[in-house]
């Protein structure tokens, strides 16, 4: 039990570790670069220092375009005050969790014959009465909704609960995460709460005794790679990932180029527990056309991907051509390489608990 806990609280420290790494990398890319495109009080409350876009003068005018979009993008009340819902483009709701470090965001999609819920969140406040409430303004109520999980990493299926089924990839790892639930090892973590404006904590949260329940086996549901998510009036491909975690989950919308990538794919940022894994998931992805990509983790959208050239630059490290550091954390350090726009954090240990 020790042992266990242990690795709970080092999993712990690396979800933190990856948002500390987003920070230091946006800090990085701002002031090497001379001009800084993105400064801290230039981003709007939508945009926090994660998940920084990659430069180059197009893309930067992509930047300009997403930011503007993201704080002009519509806020829907709840009320949980712990979720900021956010209308996105091609029918897409944010539940964004800012009040905690994650910063996680879970996704609503609309279709014609059901809705997707992608992920459900750390479990903080009620998802389901969230996205009840959500529904209730859309109108749809009634429709079919429909649970996955981007992984089970415990930041996106902590209010999984809420709902009657959940559909993952069948991994040996993930059910047992999913049905065992989380009971102790992660208080520190939890209480990693940070000031947002609007954004309360509930009240009956305390880290202390804060858990999440087992999910039961005989309400989970199976899709495996290749599988169709069909909304009726646009279909979702499903690939299967493994480099983050072994049941990593992304959709793929290929007549609207919409695409949600889970943690596998952080626009140029990539924790892996396999630098080859890696390489093979983004070849799996170089040659899709992706105009809108989605992230789990901070600012909501993601500059449009070039995956291949990132593929490109993940060989090369493979091929031992880059800049290799050390990251320390919380007592622990990671290898970090770093090649052009690229940072690959190995972190095996930490995303397998
Ligand atoms: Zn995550």
């Amino acid at each position: 039990m020790i042992m266990l806990n242990s690795h709970m609280a080092k999993i712990a420290n690396h979800l933190s570790l990856l948002l500390l790494l987003f920070t230091l990398v946006a800090c990085a890319e701002n002031t090497d670069g001379g001009e800084t495109f993105l400064s801290e009080q230039d981003q709007p409350a939508a945009y926090p220092s994660g998940n920084q876009p990659l430069k180059s003068a197009a893309e930067i005018q992509d930047v300009d375009q997403l930011i503007a979009l993201l704080k002009a993008a519509r806020r829907i009340p709840n009320s949980s005050k712990w979720f900021e819902i956010i209308s996105l483009p091609n029918d897409v709701y944010a539940l964004w969790e800012p009040g905690h470090v994650e910063k996680v965001n879970s996704y609503l999609i609309i279709g014609a014959d059901k809705d997707v819920l992608y992920d459900t969140g750390m479990g903080i406040a009620s998802i389901g009465q969230a996205i009840n409430e959500l529904r209730a303004v859309l109108g749809r109520g009634n429709h079919p909704l429909m649970v996955i999980n981007s992984h089970n990493h415990l930041d996106h299926n902590g209010g999984n609960n809420d709902f009657d089924e959940a559909w993952i990839i069948r991994d040996e790892w993930a059910i047992q995460k999913l049905t065992g639930g989380i009971s102790g090892g992660f208080t520190t973590y939890w209480a990693e709460l940070t000031p947002h404006e609007g954004i309360e904590v509930p009240q009956n949260f305390d880290p202390e005794t804060f858990s999440i329940p087992p999910f039961p086996l005989q309400r989970v549901r199976y899709l495996a790679d290749g599988d169709v998510v069909d909304l009726g009036d646009r279909q979702f491909q499903v690939i299967h990932t493994t480099s983050h975690s072994p049941d990593g989950l992304a959709l793929y919308d290929e007549t609207n180029q919409v695409f949600f990538g889970g943690d596998t794919f952080g626009g140029g940022f990539y924790m892996t527990r396999d630098m080859s894994l890696l390489a093979a998931d983004l070849e799996r992805i170089s040659a899709l056309q992706i105009r809108w990509h989605y992230a789990s983790h901070g600012a909501q959208l993601i500059e449009a991907m070039q995956e291949g050239q990132r593929l490109a630059i993940v060989r090369r490290i493979l091929g031992g051509d880059s800049k290799e550091g050390m990251i320390p954390f919380a007592g622990q350090e990671f290898p970090i390489y770093t090649l052009d726009n690229v940072q690959v954090v190995l972190a095996t240990d930490f995303l397998i608990y």
